[in-house]
């Protein structure tokens, strides 16, 4: 999907990692940051987790993964490879044999856990065969599974202890000339997991997965995914994300977006600005907001910044920074295009007035790359 290039951010440099192609999509060394998500169906249900995966793809995820706990689900694999539309990944855990028939179901990705695939020998055939197929496997570190001995020594699931138990299996693919991995420390604790990343980055050149663990349901999961995540993308730090969500995945994708959007990392919908409301509106904006959002969520618009004010005091100056905005007053709305003042426009008319006009202008933006700056995000 095309997507629109960050404006000028606080955002700082990418860190420097080598590249790996998962499917039809690139990952590290400046690709655009891919989003993940993964299908809650069981997995040998094809039909439900196509239609689940449709669903992610469709709100703009870039990678699906499905979890592959049997060996019925691994045997459901081909079909949905060959139907999902976006590239597969097999979440695999305690058995090579599995991830050997995720492999030869044609998955485009492979996750390991180390801290539950423990004998080297079993890896390394894994390895081999990602290898001869030109997989690449995320080594997945994981706070609540890491190998006993390594928590002991370490007092407990420390940003070191991921650190090492992911660069401990590293190891053991490098030694099996396998360079096609992408890397996850993940933990639950966001400042744990944001140290253990920073460590992670200094210490290796491939590219990195992030996610906070089992961040639990919204809105404390979407805060912790956006603190965690956003912060380490603030950083230059990361390379493909997954929010982790007690929710509809579906919902992982659009925070996702809204996080690599907050950053102005990618531009890829429209950007709704909107006041919080207070004494001063002479309108309900939240009802307004909303009629408004929900307009612009069936439209699929391009880029475009939408400006929502409750008031003539402080509405003006923010509709009219915006592309397009209105500014509520007493039973009407004062319309803004591009800094220009259109109008005023009745109580009745604002929704619509204010859409059409977005839509003019997303599609004069369009039409217009170097202006928009259209290409791809960092
Ligand atoms: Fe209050 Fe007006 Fe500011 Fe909205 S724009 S928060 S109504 S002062």
């Amino acid at each position: 999907m095309a997507t629109i290039s960050a404006e000028p951010s606080l955002v700082a440099a990418r860190r420097t990692s080598r590249r790996i192609r998962l499917g039809t999509v690139d990952i590290g060394d400046g690709a655009p940051i891919s989003i993940q998500s993964m299908t809650t169906t069981r997995t040998e249900d094809v039909g439900a987790t196509l239609v689940q995966a449709h669903a992610l793809a469709t709100q703009g995820a870039d990678i699906v993964r499905v979890a592959v706990p049997h060996e019925a689900d691994a045997k459901a694999l081909p079909a949905i490879v060959a139907q999902a539309g976006v590239p597969i990944v097999a979440d695999v855990h305690f058995s090579y044999r599995l991830a050997l028939l995720a492999l030869e179901a044609g998955v485009a990705g492979l996750r390991l856990n180390p801290g539950n695939i423990r004998d080297a020998a079993q890896i390394r055939t894994v390895v081999r065969e990602a290898a001869s197929r030109k997989v690449p496997i995320r080594v997945g570190a994981n706070a609540g599974s890491l190998d006993r001995g390594l928590l002991a020594r370490h007092g407990g699931a420390t940003p070191e202890a991921l650190v090492e138990s992911a660069l401990t299996e590293v190891a053991i693919l490098e030694d099996e000339g396998f360079g096609d991995i992408k890397i996850s420390v993940k933990h639950q604790n966001v400042a744990q997991m944001i140290a253990a990343y920073r460590l992670l980055a200094a210490a290796t050149p491939y590219p990195l997965h992030l996610g906070v663990t089992e961040a639990g349901p919204p809105p404390t999961g979407l805060v912790k995914s956006a603190v965690g995540i956003g912060t380490l993308l603030a950083e230059g730090i990361g390379d493909t994300i997954r929010v982790s969500l007690t929710a509809d995945p579906v919902e992982e994708v659009t925070t996702a977006k809204s996080i690599l959007q907050a950053l102005g990392i990618r531009r890829s919908t429209f950007d709704l600005v909107a006041c919080p409301s207070c004494g001063r509106a002479e309108l309900d904006v939240v009802d307004l907001t909303n009629q408004v959002l929900a307009r612009l969520e069936a439209l699929a618009l391009p880029p475009v910044q939408i400006a929502v004010m409750g008031c003539e005091v402080n509405g003006p100056g923010e509709a009219r920074d915006a592309d397009v905005g209105i500014a509520a007053g007493p039973g009407r709305g004062l319309l803004f295009s591009r800094g220009r003042q259109i109008g005023w426009v009745p109580a009745e008319r604002m929704v619509d007035a204010l859409l059409e006009e977005a839509v003019k202008v997303a599609r004069e933006k369009q039409a217009n790359p170097a202006e928009a700056g259209l290409g791809e995000g960092a």
